[in-house]
This record gives C-alpha cells, structure tokens and sequence, in this order.
C-alpha cells in the first residue's frame, strides 16, 4: 500500500477515513471510540489520545445524526 499523498510505502491507514499514509505524512488526533453515560447522566467519552490521522480529511467532533437511513 502506497502513501495517499506522496506514494511512499505506507506505514498504516487514517482511522478516520482509511487513506493510506506513509511516516513522513501521518499526522495524530484524538479518536472517540465510545460515549456513554456515566454516574449523574453525565456524557463520558472513551478517547485514544494518537489515533494515526493522515492530515487531510475533517473528522467532525461529534456523531452526525443521519436519520435518512432509517
Ligand atoms: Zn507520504
Ligand atoms: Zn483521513
């Protein structure tokens, strides 16, 4: 597998959209992995702090509603 933006060898895959990215251009950034409740209804997220980012797309910091699929 190739770099998306420079065709190096890659050295592993965006989390968030699975672009290809070599190490020159891989990038880090917080990844939710899962909201939950906690104690006091209180909205708690499980977050990997160097999720690999490959610097060009835009994750959005929240879920996106998407009721058209139901
Ligand atoms: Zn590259
Ligand atoms: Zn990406």
């Amino acid at each position: 597998m190739l770099c998306f933006q420079c065709e190096n060898p890659a050295r592993g895959t965006c989390r968030f959209c699975g672009r290809a990215v070599c190490h020159d251009h891989m990038e880090t950034m917080p990844f939710i992995l899962t909201i939950y409740l906690g104690k006091e209804q209180t909205p708690k997220a499980i977050v990997v702090s160097d999720a690999l980012f490959c610097g060009l797309c835009r994750p959005q910091p929240e879920p996106i509603e998407m009721p058209e699929l139901f």
